[in-house]
């Protein structure tokens, strides 16, 4: 992308820009996409395509890289949800895809373990399904050893089930290849939400290996792709219903004439109008965007981005070396196996917060935006996965500044 040296397009609005040391989260704006990225979507701007032809070439794509039967390009891992919960509710049947989110006389249940509920299962919610939450995490009060169980699934599995939603996260029970085992068992699909577990790039297929029905991703994550995409992946009838959901159909049924690859016309007893999915409309920047970032998520020696973004973090951790107030650790590897610099808060000595230290960070000049989900623990994590060139020095010249002021104010 060619760079102007003058205003950039957020002065021109007047917005500032921020650093975000802290990850690609939707209220930060995600990440930085790479030029590769941003020029392919450029470039996909200047022309008009069959959108159904370039899902489908995305479909062949995605199964290539995932190992599913098909794929779906998305607005993000959470409309990636919507549409799986409205495949799994509606099936091929164009008089159900039309009625949703009205489920009457439906299959709408969607079992889900009660330590994995999220507020991200609002999507599935949002398709028109009901959530049935089984299982006590009484593991979690520390007085038990139990989250939810393998029978607690059966037992709720009756004749409106439509689904079992599984999060996936490294920790979560019980595990997926013994839910599927079950579901198989009950003739129940099952949705993997995985938006979030990747790296490590072994994911991409993991959970379809496991015998996931449909696993959605975030493409605004760690792929590197649109803050506004996502993918959904898995057996192709459940792609076809999302697909059949999602995309606009105002055309005569004797005139469309669908990609193969992604339509078995022959299925459909008729043409539904557009459908739940419609409100997640995904555009041929976005697809193209995904795709392109996709592959060089592919083709990027993970050790080498492990070893880019390590650099990021020693620079931030050798800045704050004998900062007052706090200890600096660079972290190698996090539980999401990711690179970050904590800083460990002396309350006492500075006499605020690290939740303190975070607002004031975000409050100041320029914004720097760190990671906050360890305040609880004293701890304020900055993370490399975000930052543009030079964000490094502006980091640690503003926690040196906060670190050296007084008492908070706030
Ligand atoms: C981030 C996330 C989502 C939403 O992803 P988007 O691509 O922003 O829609 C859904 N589920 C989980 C578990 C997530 O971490």
């Amino acid at each position: 992308m060619t760079r102007r040296s003058n205003a950039n397009v957020y002065e021109q609005l007047g917005v500032r820009t921020i650093v975000n040391a802290s990850g690609p989260s939707t209220r930060l704006s995600g990440g930085i996409l790479r030029p590769e990225v941003a020029a392919a979507m450029a470039d996909a701007s200047q022309w008009c395509v069959d959108l159904s032809e370039l899902q489908a070439r995305g479909s062949e794509l995605l199964a290539g890289a995932t190992g599913a039967e098909a794929g779906y390009v998305t607005a993000g891992a959470a409309a990636g949800l919507m549409l799986a919960a409205a495949a799994c509710m509606a099936k091929l049947d164009p008089a159900r895809m039309n009625r949703l989110p009205d489920t009457t006389g439906m299959q709408n249940e969607v079992i889900v373990a009660r330590s994995q509920r999220n507020m991200y299962d609002h999507a599935v919610v949002q398709a028109g399904a009901k959530l049935v939450e089984i299982g006590i995490p009484d593991r979690f009060s520390g007085a038990g050893v139990r989250d939810t169980q393998l029978w607690e699934y059966d037992a709720a599995a009756n004749e409106r089930t439509a689904a079992i939603l599984w999060v996936a996260q490294p920790h979560s029970e019980p595990k997926l290849p013994d839910v599927v085992a079950l579901a198989r068992r009950r003739g129940l699909p099952v949705i993997v939400d995985a938006a979030g577990q990747l790296p490590p790039a072994e994911n991409l297929r993991r959970f379809i290996s496991e015998g996931a029905d449909l696993v959605v991703f975030s493409g605004g994550k760690a792929i590197g792709g649109p803050q506004a995409s996502g993918i959904l992946v898995g057996r192709r009838d459940l792609i076809q219903s999302a697909a059949l959901q999602q995309l606009d159909h105002d055309t005569y049924f004797e005139q469309w004439n669908p990609p193969p690859s992604l339509f078995d016309k022959s299925s459909l007893t008729g043409f539904p109008a557009s459908g739940v999915g419609r409100v997640a409309k995904c555009g041929k920047e976005e697809i193209v965007g995904l795709l392109t970032a996709l592959k060089l998520f592919l083709a990027d020696n993970s050790e080498e981005r492990h070893a880019r973004w390590l650099a990021l973090c020693a620079e931030i951790a050798d800045g704050l070396q004998g900062v007052r107030g706090a200890r600096v650790a660079l972290v190698s590897r996090t539980a999401r196996g990711v690179p970050a610099v904590e800083l460990t808060i002396r309350e006492d000595e500075l006499g605020f917060s690290a939740l303190d230290l975070v607002k004031r960070l975000q409050d100041g000049e320029p914004p720097v935006h760190a990671n906050h989900s360890r305040v609880r623990d004293g701890i304020v994590v900055f993370g490399p996965t975000c930052l543009r060139g030079g964000d490094t020095a502006v980091v640690i010249a503003r926690v040196r500044a906060e670190l050296g002021s007084r008492a908070a104010t706030a």
